[in-house]
């Protein structure tokens, strides 16, 4: 085993915060990691599996425990199955995402390009069913393999049994560390075009592209992943150590869904601001970041050595502050929404105690 003992933290996160983890393991394989969970076991001590370090922040005392460092170089994936139309493969769950996003545009295989430029690994996009401009992993996903963490034996979960929901699945609910996720598989498309759904992305593309719908796929995939990369760059979303508003945990905060009866309350409370709102299913998603410009904040709003990106109202920046900065900033900007429309947002990286 890799073991390094006291290190820290801050440089294995995109925000760049967190004091010394007391042992950091590196594992590449689920033997290796059953082998890291038996040593902390031993010493007694509480794991945390890190993998992009995108989305979590630590504090600045550290983690007085063990961190299972699944930033693997073992091989990226298998073929399971393929025909003229689909191809399924199996992915390792360390695997940097957007590499593996790479891989699939390249080779034709389509159903994840709106997904592109999102830091992280691939065991970490069913977790909280990554989504963006209007494609979900839960649309391509077929099945993944994990560890569970009491009994060391390995489960395997359907799309079902997952239960995803938007920005959810149960391992963030009832499962909350108790798996660690091995691998993923997924279905990609070989004739499907890519579905533009986001005026957005539609937009930018009409405008700065040559896209044609009579292009190969290739070609049409191609032009999306790089759209969809401009337009996240532009918000600073992707990660570029040039760049300081990317270091950051992407957005803080997610959109709150409301239900009808919840939704018509929001309405009666803001209606002279005349929000904005997407239907989805029976229930309504308001822009978080919406919430907080009409809260009192703004784009480069500092507080202390945090603040919020200059780009992108709900990405929350570390300039050269501490967790306990960003924490307060996180609550100020909490409290403020709340008071204002009675909605609490949730944070959506994780926020390590
Ligand atoms: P944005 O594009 O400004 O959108 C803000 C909100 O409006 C999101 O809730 C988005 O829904 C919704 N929205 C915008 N246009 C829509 C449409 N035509 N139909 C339905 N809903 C619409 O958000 P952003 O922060 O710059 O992020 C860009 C994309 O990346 C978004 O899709 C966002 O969800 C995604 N993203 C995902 C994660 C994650 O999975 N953890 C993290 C950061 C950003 P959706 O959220 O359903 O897209």
């Amino acid at each position: 085993m890799n073991i390094k003992e006291n290190y820290p933290l801050s440089s294995l996160t995109t925000i760049g915060l967190g004091g010394p983890a007391k042992y950091i393991i590196e594992c590449e394989s689920p033997a290796e990691i059953k082998e890291a969970i038996n040593f902390s076991r031993e010493k007694n001590l509480k794991f945390y599996v890190l993998s992009g370090g995108s989305n979590v922040v630590f504090p600045d005392k550290g983690f007085d425990g063990v961190i299972l460092l699944l930033r693997n170089k073992f091989q990226a994936f298998e073929v399971l199955e393929q025909d003229s139309d689909s191809i399924i493969l199996k992915i390792n769950a360390g695997e940097n995402w957007d590499s593996f996003v790479k891989f699939a545009v390249e080779n034709g295989y389509s159903g994840i390009e709106c997904l592109s430029g999102i830091p992280g690994s691939v065991g970490a996009t069913p977790v909280q069913n990554v989504g963006a401009y209007g494609q979900e992993i839960k649309d391509v996903f077929v099945s993944l393999n994990a560890i569970d963490v009491n009994t060391l034996e390995e489960k395997s979960f359907s799309n079902e049994e997952c239960k995803f929901d938007y920005r959810q699945s149960r391992f963030k609910k009832e499962d909350k560390e108790k798996y660690v996720i091995t691998d993923v598989t997924l279905k990609l498309s070989k004739t499907e075009s890519p579905k533009i759904k986001y005026p957005e992305l539609q937009k930018y593309i009409s405008e700065n592209t040559k896209y044609d719908s009579t292009d190969s796929l290739k070609e049409k995939l191609k032009i999306v992943r790089e759209s969809v990369i401009e337009i996240r760059k532009r918000k600073s979303m992707v990660i570029d150590i040039h760049d300081p508003n990317t270091r950051s945990c992407g957005s803080f905060f997610m959109n709150p869904v409301l239900d009808e009866i919840s939704y018509q309350n929001f309405l009666e409370n803001a209606k002279e601001l005349n929000p904005p709102s997407y239907k989805s299913g029976d229930r309504y998603k308001i822009p978080a970041a919406w919430l907080i410009e009409n809260s009192g904040f703004y784009k480069g709003y500092k507080y202390m050595g945090v603040g919020i990106s200059t780009n992108h109202t709900l990405a929350l920046v570390n300039y050269n502050g501490t967790t306990t900065q960003l924490i307060e900033l996180a609550n100020l900007i909490r409290g403020k929404v709340f008071e204002k429309f009675g909605l609490k947002l949730t944070p959506e990286p994780e926020i390590i105690a």
